[in-house]
């Protein structure tokens, strides 16, 4: 095709264009090598009570351990799961491995844990989701009322009728479900009612934003929490990293924050042991 258009910049360009197929290939190659080999493991960032500091639970995070030893973050890969369709047997094995987590934090004492845990569109959309989550609850023994799903906005926003259906039965099954990235997608008053969600989660970008003199992000946040106060709904922040923006949102009626000011994601055995230290809950200071 570079031939018979007689330019150079073409062939360069399907030659670019071959590299990044290529890699994506090797991608998804070494992903799937990655799941038959256990080298996929799950970190857990706590969230917090804003008004007593209690610790209410946990955001499951997914990670790759590649054989180099670099450690692949979810943003260079999930969306190639999504793609390959991969992503429903990875997430399948996520929500169980953090229904197990959560059981052994219950046993450990850590009563009433809720366990946060990110569900793509594929694993949504996939005729037996409820059934996999269902069998999760079961084998695992979990209190599916300590199990939460996290769907982004804009993934409930692309079927709207489908996703109310699923959300229907998830809920029936007692487990709830909190709308993640909140804010960046354009659901509508109405849209969120039927939806029967029980937390927006704001996202990380208008928390940062808070900081920024002048910058919009501050009115965003205070926009949600309002609107989640109107709804019913419980309001979480991701992406805390200063006392100003936890004293800022707590004041502005947020209830619940997760980000690096309170812990960043953990393994599992430190997750453990970060909570037997903070048994009184985090020290808030404000
Ligand atoms: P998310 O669900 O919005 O998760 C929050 C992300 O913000 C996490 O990134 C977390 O490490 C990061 N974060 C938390 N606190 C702070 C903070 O104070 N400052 C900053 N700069 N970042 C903070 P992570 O773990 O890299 O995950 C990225 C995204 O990958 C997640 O965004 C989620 O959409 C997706 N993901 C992660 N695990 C899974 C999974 O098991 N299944 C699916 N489908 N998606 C997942
Ligand atoms: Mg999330
Ligand atoms: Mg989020
Ligand atoms: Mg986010």
């Amino acid at each position: 095709r570079a031939k018979a258009s007689g330019l150079g910049s073409y062939c360069f360009y399907d030659r670019e264009m071959g590299t990044e197929v290529q890699e994506r290939v090797r991608l998804l190659r070494n992903l799937r090598s990655a799941v038959q080999h256990d080298r996929l493991f799950l970190c857990f960032q706590p969230q917090v009570n804003l008004a007593d500091g209690r610790i209410v639970g946990a955001e499951a995070l997914l990670r790759w351990k590649a054989e180099s030893g670099e450690l692949i973050p979810p943003d260079r890969f999930i969306a190639i799961a999504e793609y390959s369709g991969l992503i429903v047997d990875i997430g399948q094995w996520v929500l169980r491995n953090a229904c197990h987590r959560q059981v052994a934090l219950a046993e450990a004492g850590f009563a009433g844990f809720r366990m946060a845990v990110n569900v793509s569109l594929a694993q949504f959309r996939h005729p037996r989701f409820i059934q996999t989550l269902q069998g999760a609850i079961a084998d695992t023994g979990i209190n599916p009322a300590l199990l939460e799903l996290e769907i982004t906005e804009s993934m409930a926003m692309l079927e709207p009728d489908y996703i109310t259906g699923v959300i229907r039965e998830v809920k029936a099954l007692g487990v709830s479900v909190a709308v993640d990235d909140f804010g960046t997608g354009f659901s509508s008053l109405s849209y969120l009612q039927q939806l029967d969600v029980d937390r927006l989660k704001i996202d990380r970008g208008f928390i940062r934003a808070m900081q920024a003199t002048g910058g919009t992000g501050g009115s965003i946040a205070q926009t949600v929490i309002q609107l989640g106060r109107n709804l019913g709904l419980s309001v979480i922040a991701e992406g805390v990293e200063t006392v100003a923006q936890a004293d800022a949102l707590h004041q502005l009626g947020c209830d619940e924050a997760q980000g690096f000011l309170f812990a960043r994601p953990m393994e599992s055995t430190e997750l453990a042991a970060w909570l037997a230290g903070l048994r009184d809950g985090y020290p808030l200071p404000y």
